[in-house]
This record gives C-alpha cells, sequence and structure tokens, in this order.
C-alpha cells in the first residue's frame, strides 16, 4: 500500500524532487512541511501499516512542530494505533498534531488537544484588540499535560491562524471567585 501524498510517492521514498514537484514547490503550491511530512511517512509506512493506507492533505510547520491534515475518514485509523503519532515525532525530530482537513475550527481544536476534552470554545478580544479563541478543557492533571502548550499554541496558528489560549476548568473558576 501506498499513502497518497502532497508530492509523488517515489519523491517522497528518494528524498528527491522530480522537477513538477520542484516547481510546485517553486510556486508556493507546496511547503518545505509537506515535503518532510511526505518524506516522514512514505518512510514509516512499510512498518506502520495504518500510514500505507492515509491521505495527507496538507502539512504544515511552526518552529520544529507539524500539523499534518489527513482526509477525515483515516483519522480513525490515525488514532487507533497509540505508536504511530510517537513514530511520526521521532521521524519529524518535532511535536506531530494530526487532524482531519477541512474541519471546522470547534473540531480542528478537540481534534489537537485530543484525548483531552474540549469544553467550550469562545472567541476573546484583548485589551489591545487582538481576537484569540479560548478553549476551556476538564481540570484534570493528565490533561493539563497533553502536550507542550507553547508548541500547540505555534502549530495552531501556523495551521490555521487561530491564536489560542487554553484554559483548565480550575482555572477559569480561579478567576471568578478571585
Ligand atoms: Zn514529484
Amino acid at each position: 500500500m501506498q499513502p497518497k501524498l502532497p508530492i509523488c510517492y517515489f519523491d517522497a521514498r528518494t528524498g528527491i524532487l522530480c522537477g513538477n514537484c520542484e516547481a510546485r514547490l517553486a510556486r508556493g503550491e507546496l511547503t518545505a512541511a509537506d515535503v518532510e511530512a511526505s518524506k516522514a511517512i512514505a518512510s514509516l509506512s512499510d512498518r506502520v501499516t495504518e500510514l500505507g493506507r492515509v491521505t495527507l492533505r496538507r502539512a504544515s510547520e511552526a518552529k520544529g512542530s507539524y500539523v499534518l491534515e489527513f482526509e477525515q475518514s483515516d483519522m480513525a485509523a490515525l488514532r487507533s494505533n497509540p505508536l504511530l503519532r510517537q513514530e511520526l515525532e521521532r521521524a519529524l525530530k518535532g511535536k506531530v498534531w494530526l487532524v482531519g482537513a477541512g474541519v471546522s475550527d470547534r473540531k480542528f481544536l478537540e481534534e489537537v488537544l485530543f484525548p483531552a476534552k474540549v469544553l467550550t470554545v469562545n472567541t476573546v478580544w484583548m485589551p489591545d484588540g487582538e481576537k484569540k479563541t479560548k478553549v476551556i478543557v476538564p481540570a484534570r492533571r493528565n490533561e493539563r499535560r497533553i502536550g507542550d502548550f507553547d508548541k500547540l499554541r505555534d502549530a495552531v496558528k501556523q495551521a490555521r491562524g487561530i491564536e489560542l489560549l487554553v484554559e483548565t476548568e480550575r482555572e477559569v473558576a480561579s478567576k471568578l471567585y478571585r
């Protein structure tokens, strides 16, 4: 099985772009992140069988962290193997979040914060007029550790242009009663 990738599978395997993919990269139709993610998926696909059947629609990268957007129908298989994300993180040498392509902002945030549950999503305006998206997650400690929030914030901004704020229920409550 071969994954469907933003670049040719052959290019991804060899690490050398063909003339066509090279031109698409130069025109900005492909990003360096698309190329890196394609190479990682192609090289892992022999060993990680789920990756042999996926369609990667696009990838984005911020400070070494990646958001990979797959066909929505791939998401269940991608989530079924808990080691898959670690393998991708090792191959890409950074944090990796897996999301379905073309989903709403709310669904996108649920996917990057998985396995934490998203309780609410609100738009908040900062005193300087900047718009942020505030997500409230449950207060349990394991869910506070979903990832490295700084990296997640950068990755979400790069992938979707969302300025993310994450708070736990407890943090929200402590502000109400302060
Ligand atoms: Zn190519």
